[in-house]
Formats: structure tokens, C-alpha cells, sequence
């Protein structure tokens, strides 16, 4: 493992080299008791729809809950739960929390889908389609409501075991995203070749557009990019109105981003999701 560059500047958790033994055990032991005692909460970000204006969906973003060092972030721990094997039992936490959450949305009558990170540790389970479909039925959820983010990366690793892996969990009717599109290594020709519906490209594109006109030219060309081989495009790191409204005009499909809302527990999303059916001249009333 290779820890993320983070932009929190705090870790609790570096790498192998930054703790001796014992403070790494005893963060192994703390998350641990993580796990088990209900610490990771997951938060969630809304994703717009460019062509509506509406919320269409939402990515179900993981945090630690530390009884006493606050509110961890994923840059502080997952490195930690990488190394430490525990990858598998958090993905299992965060997708029966994020797909509890769907169920509760579901049931109010708010349709939105829900998009799940998935490390490439966790997608190299070969029961995951089986997993997830059991999940999903048990709750009465349709699959279309699922999307789930993958990284470049993972693609990498294998690239017959990759299309192995999301050729069958695209046919449980679940939707594969690209997350990062644009920060990895891996060749453009598994576009053509893998079995994915959705490319989302990194904030570090869209953050420079306001002052970069390079940046702008990548947005748009890689819109174009996606919609020339059928995918939808998603805009993260969305923080201004003026990258919203090019993001528009370019043909953007969804826009994720500050501008709209960080991502806050399910409870405060409900109320900016209320605020925001009543305040008619919201941002994302702008229709172009
Ligand atoms: P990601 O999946 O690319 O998620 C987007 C990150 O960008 C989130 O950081 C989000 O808070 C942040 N972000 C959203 N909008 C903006 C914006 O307008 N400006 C800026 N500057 N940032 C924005 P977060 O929540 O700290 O998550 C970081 C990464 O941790 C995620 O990147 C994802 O790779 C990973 N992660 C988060 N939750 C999970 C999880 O449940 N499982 C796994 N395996 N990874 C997760
Ligand atoms: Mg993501
Ligand atoms: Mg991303
Ligand atoms: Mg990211």
C-alpha cells in the first residue's frame, strides 16, 4: 500500500515506516473495535442532474467516528485498513449502511442512486455479484439503483480478471463507474474493451477550469470522449458557478461538488434535499 497524498495534512495512519510496532498495533486494535462497534458512519455528497437541475443520486462517502480523535476522514484511515486486511469487513459495513440508507430513501419515495467506492481489494471477491444482488433484493432494491466506483488501478492489475469481475456484476443490473478518470496509468483502450457505464472525471480537472483554459479543453474533450462510446459523463470537485454552468454548456450529465453540498450525514442531507425543493432559485435550478 501506498498511502494517498491528502490534502487534510493530518494522518493518524502513514505508512509502515511512521509508527513503530506498538502504536500500529494498538491503531489496529482501535479499528478493530471500529468495525464492531459501529464508528464508520457514512456520509453522503449529491450528485445533480445537469440536463434537470434535479438530485439524482448520491455517493456514500465513509468516516470514522474516533471516540476521541474526532471525525477521521478516509485519507487518515483507509491506508490503515488496506494494510491491515480489514478492507473486506469495512466494504461489507459500508455497503449494508449506504444500502440501508437507499431503502429509508427508497421508502419515502425519494428516488436517488447510490454510488459505493470500491477498492480494487474488495472487487476481487468472486462472490461479490452474488453478495451484492442478496443485499439488494432483501431490500427490495433494484439494481439499477447501485453504482459502483471503481479506480484505474484496479483495471491494471489484470485486465481478464477485471472484465471477468465487472462483466458479472454489470449483469446483476448494477452500474460500474470509472472514479478518478484521468489520474491513472492504465492504457485508454479498456474504454473499448470493459464493460463499464460511467466515467467520472477527477476534481483536479475541474478545480483548475476557472483559470486554466488547458483545463477546460481536457473537460471537454473527455465529455466528448464519453458520450462518443455511450457513457455518462460525472463532473466531481464542482465548486463554483461558473464551472456548473460551462459544465452545462459542454454537455456535461452530472455534476458533484461543494457548490452544491460536502458530504453531511443522511439526517442533514434530508434537509438541504427539503431546503432546496422549496428554494426555487437554487443553484441547480439553473438550467442553462
Ligand atoms: P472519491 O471517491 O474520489 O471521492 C471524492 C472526494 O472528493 C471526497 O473526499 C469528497 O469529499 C471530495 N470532494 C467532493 N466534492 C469536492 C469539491 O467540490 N472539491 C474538493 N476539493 N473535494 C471534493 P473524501 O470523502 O475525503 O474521500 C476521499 C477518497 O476516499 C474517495 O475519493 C475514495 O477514493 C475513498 N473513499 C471514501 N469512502 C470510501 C469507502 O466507503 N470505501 C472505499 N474503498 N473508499 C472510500
Ligand atoms: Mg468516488
Ligand atoms: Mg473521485
Ligand atoms: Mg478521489
Amino acid at each position: 500500500y501506498t498511502a494517498k497524498a491528502t490534502h487534510s495534512g493530518h494522518h493518524v495512519y502513514r505508512g509502515t515506516d511512521d509508527h513503530h510496532g506498538e502504536e500500529r498495533l494498538h491503531l489496529l486494535e482501535e479499528l478493530r473495535l471500529a468495525l464492531v462497534d459501529d464508528q464508520l458512519v457514512m456520509h453522503y455528497q449529491p450528485k445533480i442532474d445537469l440536463k434537470t437541475g434535479d438530485v439524482c443520486g448520491v455517493e456514500a462517502l465513509v468516516r470514522w467516528n474516533h471516540p476521541t480523535r474526532g471525525l477521521l476522514q478516509p485519507d487518515d484511515f483507509l491506508g490503515l485498513v488496506e494494510e491491515s486486511g480489514l478492507m473486506h469487513a469495512m466494504t461489507e459495513i459500508v455497503l449494508h449502511q449506504a444500502l440501508d440508507q437507499a431503502a429509508s430513501w427508497s421508502a419515502q419515495g425519494r428516488t436517488l442512486t447510490m454510488a459505493v467506492n470500491m477498492s480494487p481489494s474488495s472487487l476481487i471477491d468472486t462472490v461479490l455479484p452474488e453478495r451484492i444482488s442478496a443485499m439488494l433484493s432483501s431490500r427490495g432494491l433494484s439494481p439499477a439503483m447501485l453504482v459502483l466506483e471503481i479506480t484505474e488501478d484496479f483495471l491494471l492489475s489484470d485486465r481478464e480478471r477485471a472484465r471477468s469481475i465487472l462483466t458479472r456484476l454489470q449483469a446483476t443490473g448494477i452500474r460500474i463507474s470509472i472514479d478518478d478518470f484521468g489520474t491513472g496509468y492504465s492504457s485508454l483502450a479498456y474504454l473499448r474493451d470493459l464493460p463499464i457505464d460511467e466515467l467520472k472525471l477527477d476534481k483536479s480537472f475541474i478545480i483548475p477550469m476557472k483559470d486554466d483554459p488547458r483545463a477546460t479543453a481536457l473537460v471537454v474533450s473527455t465529455i466528448d470522449l464519453a458520450h462518443s462510446l455511450g457513457l455518462r459523463m460525472v463532473a466531481e470537485g464542482v465548486e463554483d458557478t461558473t464551472a456548473y454552468s460551462e459544465l452545462i454548456g459542454y454537455g456535461c450529465d452530472v455534476a458533484q461538488g461543494f457548490l452544491m453540498s460536502h458530504p453531511v450525514p443522511a439526517a442533514e442531507l434530508e434537509d438541504w434535499l427539503a431546503a432546496r425543493a422549496l428554494d426555487a432559485s437554487a443553484l441547480g435550478q439553473i438550467s442553462g
